[in-house]
């Protein structure tokens, strides 16, 4: 996986399924459909199960979270 992790560790996935991406689990900010791998289904799990906040966000809404990081 080759995500940046950031000081909140959060994971991004694609919107598409993929071979390796085939765990469906939702965006924690817009809920969109989004899929991640064995590892990061477990992790997902995990999160939830935990009653922490869902790490995952989708594409668009990294590159949002991107943009507020920047401006302070
Ligand atoms: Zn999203």
């Amino acid at each position: 996986m080759s995500t940046a992790l950031n000081q909140q560790s959060l994971v991004t996935a694609a919107s598409i399924m993929t071979d390796y991406n085939q765990h469906e689990v939702r965006c924690g900010m817009c809920a969109k459909e989004i899929y991640v791998d064995d590892e990061g289904y477990r992790l997902y799990m995990d999160a939830i199960n935990a009653g922490l906040d869902n790490p995952f966000r989708c594409e668009v809404c990294n590159e949002e979270y991107d943009d507020l990081a920047y401006e302070g």
